[in-house]
């Protein structure tokens, strides 16, 4: 096995899939567990389904299509609004979709009347986050648009908050989204089956004290990979926060100055490097960089410490020399995480931990 890793417990992703799937039942909520940043693995998949999800959600229509190669016939839900050049294989794929645009809409529709089917989708409304959503005053005359065509079928109203902007849900935000549900099915006389509050920013509003509404499903992916929550990345009691490792091979270690020499401009990516002069240490240098993962987001174990990064070197202080081809390991952030999945030179080991399965 190559020294450059992403280690998954898919035991340790079951348990906290299982343990946020019984919490949010309690509160009324369904959830969608999405597995983007995993690239659609479909063992990831297989766990989180097992594991009580109601259905999956992927933002890339390739790693749905991965996931239904393997054999993943769950419910499944493309999380971002399709491109208009990926219409005809959104509805092959028998999946649902978030939608704001009604020339999407339509094309969604075409494709699905030439393909015999009836496409599902989730009409996506602005909380102010900003980022996708219709601006609720649009909302009526969109979902006007989709009931007149009749390959369609509305499945559900979402909304998204705290990726872009960091506004948190809240009683008032999430309210609002209730009574916006209540009124498309007074003025159109239908009932909305799922109504998606939102994703791992909700779980202090979904499990805290405040009525949930007509909220009934939330989407999450970061809270049951990495067991926190974004908004302040606390450990969610009774999750793993240990599922999902980075792993990264030691290839030089030597006693070095901490101050450089020479004259210096900008490194590699225009920054201006600020030393203060620590004396000699140990410096070692892992064989990952950014374009492996973001150097910025990953939680070093006891008495290492990330001082840089370059694209294939991060360079770190160790208390003592360290021998070239020993691993570290590291917590990643979902930033961190992103990155590392995305890389081909990172190899993704996904594992079985626990002898129960
Ligand atoms: C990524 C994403 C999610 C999941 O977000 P997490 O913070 O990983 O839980 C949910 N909904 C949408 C629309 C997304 O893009």
């Amino acid at each position: 096995m190559t020294g450059l890793r992403v280690e998954v417990d898919l035991d340790k992703v079951a348990d906290n899939t299982a343990e946020l799937v019984s919490r949010a039942r309690e509160r009324g909520m369904s959830i969608t567990a999405v597995t983007k940043v995993m690239l659609g693995a479909p063992e990831l998949a297989q766990a989180m389904s097992v594991a009580g999800a109601v259905s999956l959600g992927d933002s890339r229509v390739e790693n749905i299509e991965r996931m239904r190669a393997a054999g993943i016939d769950h419910s499944m839900l493309l999380i971002r609004s399709p491109m208009p050049s990926q219409v005809d294989r959104v509805v092959r794929a028998g999946v649902a979709s978030l939608n704001t645009e009604r020339d999407v809409l339509t094309a969604l529709a075409s494709a699905a009347r030439a393909q015999g089917r009836v496409h599902d989708v989730m009409l996506m409304v602005e909380l102010g986050d900003l980022r996708e959503g219709l601006m609720p005053a649009q909302l009526n005359q969109v979902i006007a648009h989709v009931l007149g065509l009749p390959t369609l079928r509305l499945s559900g109203i979402g909304a998204n908050l705290a990726c872009r902007n960091g506004v948190e849900p809240t009683v008032e935000n999430m309210g609002e989204l209730s009574s916006i549900v209540d009124s498309v099915e007074a003025a159109f006389n239908i009932e909305i089956d799922v109504v998606s509050g939102g994703n791992s920013a909700n779980l202090d509003w979904a499990f805290g004290p405040s009525p949930t509404g007509r909220i009934n499903n939330l989407r999450l992916g970061e809270s049951i990979l990495l067991g926190r929550e974004p908004l302040q990345r606390r450990p969610i009691p009774g999750l793993h926060t240990d599922a999902v490792t980075l792993v990264a091979e030691v290839i030089e270690s030597q006693r070095k100055p901490t101050m450089p020499w020479g004259r210096s401009g900008q490194n590699s990516f225009g920054e201006t490097a600020e030393v203060e002069d620590r004396g000699r240490v140990w410096q070692t240098i892992l064989a990952i960089g950014r374009q492996d993962t973001d150097p910025t987001d990953l939680v070093p174990p006891e008495g290492i410490e990330v001082r840089a990064a370059s694209s294939d070197h991060l360079v770190v202080e160790t208390g003592d020399r360290m021998c070239p081809g020993q691993e570290v390991r590291f917590e990643p952030g979902y930033s961190a995480l992103l990155r590392s999945m995305t890389s081909p030179f990172v190899a993704k080991h996904l594992y079985r931990s626990d002898t129960r399965s």
